[in-house]
Parts: structure tokens; C-alpha cells; sequence
């Protein structure tokens, strides 16, 4: 096959239907970031909006901002927007808490639903906190009203029983980037009468999903990453309208209450999806997103998907033809359907070579024990990015300059 050229990347750049949306990020200058997967970009609109919220709301609306700026409303507001990017109808999303905190929410609710099934089924390279969840609420349960059994990914089929109550996964493998067939899966959880929890934290965004389609019971996503929300931004989360009649969630905090400001003694849980609301919305991080999601209006999330693809492939081709990069192998399915938008690579000195990368100004991740991740952003990334990652990479490992012992300190978050 003929090589790819720095011509051929320019041309794919040329003819990108995306390539305007880049303008509207603050992005830092000689900066190739790879790591949109786990903190998204800033959009400029942020700024302004946050500035805005500090300066005028804040420091001269004060309490008033609650009515006059909506910001009673932002959960929902913004629960409307993500909705729209997720297939889902009106009524059914709401932004609140962190991907943790919901799922404790959705999981007391889905077993609450499911009286006689203990079972919790997920995977055993889930996301930790998603495990660790079910764990908690195991201890608070017993284990008669909630068990965690992880299997590997290849079982889960094999393992929806008519003893599972809820088949917990996550959409899009944070380490491999391995995409889930949400529609199968969700209609043979269905057939065994077990419900289903999706976590979206690496679709929401680059991923076109089609929540209402597939009969998703419930979801989780977190608006940091591809929604470029901010560091800690609140999660939202997706329940089904056609349970919301019925089922009822554990953190029944005042703001999820039919009347907050009725100051009731006895909780009456609100009849939509503000039931799944406990405390008051962080207004500040919830503007930021708002603001965020704006970003979105006038994007096609298929054409999202096919950048991600062609970001990804090119990648992949780009290494495959750079002799320096044969000592990585590719942990992220060879097949670009069913990967989402983001590469593993394997080397037994991953971290040392992650971090030599961050200091030649290309930001990817690692991830224990072996991995070294690239996130694929289609809306901030140019194919040129790709080939400037690719060379810069090859050198660091054509030199060895990783081996430099400040490449080994290791930081808290990594
Ligand atoms: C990023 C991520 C989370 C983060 O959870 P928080 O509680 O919002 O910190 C959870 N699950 C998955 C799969 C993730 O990738």
C-alpha cells in the first residue's frame, strides 16, 4: 500500500465538515491534545458564560439569579439539551451529581423495580467506581437484595439469567474503547426480565445513541469529557418515561421533592424525572455547561462519528507504517465499528513513555497497568494532529529519550 503523506492528512483537513468547530475552543497553543476523553477542551462560550454567572448573577443578582436566571432550572435545562444527543425524548434526563452519585440513584431504583432478583450483572473490567457502587450498596442491602457478579465480556450473554435484576455496563470500554452493542444487549436483558443500566461517560458526544430506540431502561454519562463541561461538571442521568410513574430513588434529598419550597416534613418525590434530584445543583459548573452543550447545536453527531473513525484509522495506519512505533500493539479492536473514538496502545513502559510525550507537547494518558491512551475529540482535532502526534511519538521511541529518569516520577492523577 502506498505510504500516507503529509499532503494526503492536509487534504482530509481541507475537506472536513468539522474543521470551523475548532474555533470555538480556547485551545493552548503548541498543544496536541489526545486527552479529550477525560477532560474536555474549553469552549469559549464558557468563559464568557462563567464570567458572566461570577460577575453579574453572583455578585449583583444574588439570590434573585435563582428565578430571574434560571438557575432552578438548570438541571433540567440542560438535561433537555444532552437529551437531544442522546436519542431521547423529553422528561427523561436530568443533570445533577457526579456518575457515582446516579448510579447509586439508578441502581436503588432499577432493584426497587425488580423485587425477588438480587443480581447485579456487569463486567470485570467495568470502570471501577461502577463496581465499587454495587459493592456499597450490597453492604448497605445484604446480599439477598443486591449482589454484584462480574464476568468477562464474552459471558455477559451467557449470563443474563432469570435471577439477574439489572445488567449494569458501560457503552464504550474506558481502556480498550470497546463499543457494546446497546441494542442487543438491551433486548436479551429485556427478554429475561432484567433491567438495564447504560454508562455513557465515552459516548456522550462522539457517539451518535439512541436511548428511546433501544428501550433503555436507565443511563449515566458524565459531561467533563466530550461534552466539555469542565473539570467536575455534573453527570446527568436518563430514566425511561414509561417507568418514572413507579419507581422511587433512595437520595431523596429536598430538590427531588414534588414541592421543595412547600418545606413539607414528609418526603413526596416530584412526579417526573426531578424526582431523581437530591441537592441543590452547583450553579456555577452547571452554567459551564450549559454553555457547553451550545456547542453542539448546529453539529451532526454522524458526522462526529465518521471524524472520530477517520482520526482513529489514520492513527492506526500512520503507526503501522513508522517502523519505531512496532514495539506498541494495538489493545482497541483492529475493526473501527466497534471501537469508540479512542486508541489503547500496550508497552510494558507505557508511563515513562506517556509522560515523555506530555513533555514534547502531545497529551495522551496512561492507564495502569500497561496502557498508554489517546482520545480522539473530533471537534477540537485536525488529521494534522495525528501526524505530528505519530512523529513525535516514533522519535521519543527511536531515541529512547523515555528512559530519562524524570519520565518515571509518578503523579497522583495519571
Ligand atoms: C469517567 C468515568 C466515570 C466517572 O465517574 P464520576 O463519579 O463522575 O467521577 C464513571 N464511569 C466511567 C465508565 C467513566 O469513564
Amino acid at each position: 500500500m502506498k505510504p500516507i503523506t503529509l499532503a494526503d492528512v492536509q487534504a482530509l483537513d481541507a475537506a472536513d465538515p468539522l474543521a470551523h468547530k475548532r474555533a470555538e475552543f480556547d485551545l493552548p497553543a503548541a498543544v496536541i491534545y489526545l486527552d479529550g476523553n477525560s477532560l474536555g477542551c474549553l469552549p469559549k462560550a464558557v468563559r464568557t458564560r462563567v464570567a458572566d454567572v461570577i460577575d453579574q448573577q453572583w455578585g449583583s443578582d444574588l439570590i434573585k439569579s435563582w428565578n430571574i436566571h434560571r438557575w432552578i432550572d438548570l438541571p433540567v435545562l440542560t438535561g433537555e439539551k444532552i437529551a437531544r444527543l442522546i436519542g431521547a425524548a423529553p422528561g427523561q434526563v436530568i443533570s445533577c451529581d457526579s456518575i457515582s452519585v446516579n448510579l447509586f440513584k439508578l441502581l436503588s431504583a432499577a432493584l426497587g423495580l425488580q423485587r425477588g432478583r438480587s443480581v447485579v450483572l456487569s463486567q470485570q473490567d467495568n470502570f471501577p467506581t461502577d463496581l465499587y457502587m454495587v459493592q456499597g450498596m450490597s453492604e448497605l442491602l445484604g446480599s439477598q437484595r443486591c449482589q454484584l457478579v462480574t464476568v468477562s465480556s464474552d459471558e455477559l450473554e451467557n449470563q443474563l439469567t432469570e435471577d439477574v435484576a439489572v445488567l449494569m455496563l458501560t457503552h464504550v470500554n474506558f481502556r480498550s474503547g470497546y463499543i457494546h452493542d446497546m441494542q442487543r444487549l438491551t433486548e436479551l436483558a429485556h427478554n429475561k426480565g432484567i433491567l438495564v443500566i447504560w454508562d455513557l461517560a465515552h459516548s456522550a458526544g462522539v457517539l451518535p445513541l439512541q436511548l428511546d430506540q433501544c428501550q433503555v431502561d436507565f443511563a449515566v454519562g458524565c459531561t467533563y469529557k466530550y461534552l466539555n463541561a469542565g473539570p467536575g461538571a455534573p453527570a446527568f442521568l436518563y430514566v425511561a418515561s414509561r417507568h418514572l410513574p413507579t419507581v422511587t430513588q433512595a437520595l431523596s434529598g429536598w430538590m427531588g421533592h414534588v414541592s421543595p419550597f412547600k418545606f413539607s416534613t414528609d418526603y413526596e418525590g416530584a412526579l417526573g424525572i426531578e424526582k431523581f434530584l437530591t441537592g441543590t445543583p452547583p450553579v456555577i459548573s452547571m452554567s459551564a455547561l450549559d454553555a457547553a452543550l451550545d456547542v453542539f447545536n448546529d453539529v451532526d453527531m454522524q458526522q462526529v462519528r465518521r471524524k472520530s473513525r477517520q482520526l482513529t484509522e489514520l492513527f492506526i495506519a500512520l503507526a503501522t507504517q513508522t517502523s519505531a512505533l512496532a514495539p506498541l500493539s494495538l489493545a482497541s479492536p483492529a475493526d473501527a465499528d466497534q471501537r469508540g473514538a479512542q486508541l489503547a496502545w500496550r508497552h510494558p513502559h507505557a508511563y515513562a513513555i506517556c509522560q515523555a510525550l506530555i513533555a514534547d507537547g502531545v497529551i495522551g494518558d496512561f492507564r495502569a497497568p500497561d496502557i498508554l491512551r489517546f482520545g480522539f475529540s473530533p471537534l477540537t482535532l485536525r488529521y494534522e494532529d495525528i501526524w505530528n502526534s505519530v512523529q513525535r511519538l516514533a522519535r521519543i521511541l527511536e531515541t529512547g529519550r523515555w528512559q530519562a529518569p524524570e519520565f518515571s516520577q509518578t503523579s497522583r492523577v495519571t
